[in-house]
């Protein structure tokens, strides 16, 4: 850079006299000249080819910015997303992967149970993909993976591949961007994709509805043994695992074990033809995390052989069909122009009792309809 200060005083040098004036050290400048050349930290978005490239080669850095692409609520990264998600998709129902939910309740064991086991499975010679389904990650600043310290060994595998919960309001709009998520995890070439969640309230339901198995996490305890987890959740449930199967707490997870095995043969025939059953393990001495693994793989094999695998899934790219048809009615009607005027009067008519609400909605529907 040319020295302005240095120039100006040079002029004085050539004069040769004593009288000659040093210029001296030339200060930096207290504005960082380049500041204008630092990169912006907002990514601009690239070509739908670029991510699905990115994703097809591996490329774990493409994969999560084509993830968080997925994930954006902005109306511009939608059309750039469908079309990831698509070439995803096509890809992935030609790879036949396992897409285990995971549930249990806070305590259970669920995030040190998902680092044993998921690291096993990586030795086990599997690329693993950790997704999660948190519908309150957006209050507690995601509650379940968020802390990416609790699973530290699997986050520096190389054949894992760990993303916490989208923090998306609604239990379905989180379901479905983590579906989504799943396909881009498997046109990546992860084979085993874990789902998890917490074991209250409706996520397990969502779970559910995209995963091809789904465990149970139970702690053993005196006499709590039914109690905590809904009676659907254990009906839905392909394995249950008793955490915590270490030390002094192994008869009491054996006899958890025993019962539970008891209370699953109660339950009705399942339509995939696979027996329930329960195991115990332990994250600590990892006992036990070979017996699971053995067991899913039966249950793949099962699956895979009598055609429920590829029955379930057919099922529930249906159900995920609906879901996003709803979603998109819901998003054209709340986006229009003419509703989003008119939303506010009709609600304040509403809450002040002068229309009834059946009506206020109907005469919006009309209008979005242009009747
Ligand atoms: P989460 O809330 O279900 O994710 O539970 P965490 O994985 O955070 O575990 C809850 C507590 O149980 C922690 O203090 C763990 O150290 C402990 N824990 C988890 N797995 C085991 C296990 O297999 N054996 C024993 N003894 N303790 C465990």
């Amino acid at each position: 850079m040319k020295q302005q200060q240095g120039d100006f005083f040079g002029d004085y040098h050539n004069n040769d006299s004593a009288l000659d004036i040093q210029g001296g050290v030339v200060q930096p400048p207290s504005v960082n000249p380049y500041l204008d050349r630092v990169p912006k930290k907002k990514r601009e978005i690239q070509p739908a080819s670029y991510y699905i490239d990115g994703i097809f080669s591996g490329d774990r850095t493409i994969l999560s910015q084509a993830i968080t692409l997925v994930e954006s609520s902005l109306h511009s990264h939608r059309a750039v997303a469908d079309e990831i998600i698509a070439a995803c998709q096509r890809h992935s129902s030609k790879t036949e992967s396992m897409r285990i939910g995971i549930t249990g309740v806070p305590g259970v064991g669920k995030s040190t149970f998902i680092e044993a086991f998921g690291s096993y499975i990586t030795s086990q010679g599997h690329r693993l993909a950790v997704l999660a389904i948190d519908p309150s990650s957006e209050r507690s600043k995601g509650s379940i993976l968020g802390d990416k310290t609790r699973m530290e060994t699997l986050c520096n595998d190389p054949n894992a591949f760990i993303r916490p919960s989208p923090s998306a309001g609604s239990l379905g709009g989180v379901a479905r961007k983590t579906r989504e998520t799943i396909l881009l995890c498997e046109a990546a070439g992860f084979d085993v994709v874990f789902i998890e969640t917490v074991g209250v309230g409706q996520s397990e339901t969502a779970v559910h509805s995209m995963s091809d198995f789904f465990l149970l996490l139970m702690l053993s305890g005196a006499g709590d043994e039914l109690q905590g987890i809904k009676r659907g959740i254990m009906e839905m449930s392909d394995l249950i695992a008793i955490t915590k199967a270490d030390g002094t707490n192994v008869d009491k997870a054996n006899m958890a074990m025993a019962l539970y095995r008891n209370a699953l043969a109660l339950f009705p025939p399942t339509e995939s033809g696979w027996k329930p059953t329960a195991l115990t393990s332990s994250a600590v001495t990892k006992a036990g995390l070979e017996d699971i693994l053995r067991k899913i793989k039966e249950y793949f094999e099962l699956v895979k052989s009598n055609g429920y695998y590829l029955k379930k899934r057919r099922e529930q790219a249906r159900f995920w069909m609906y879901e996003s048809i709803n979603d998109g009615l819901k998003e054209m009607f709340y986006e229009d122009e003419n509703i989003s005027r008119l939303l506010p009067y009709y609600e304040e008519a509403v809450l002040e009792g002068k229309l009834e609400s059946f009506s206020a909605a109907g005469e919006l529907l009309a209008k979005y309809k242009g009747e």
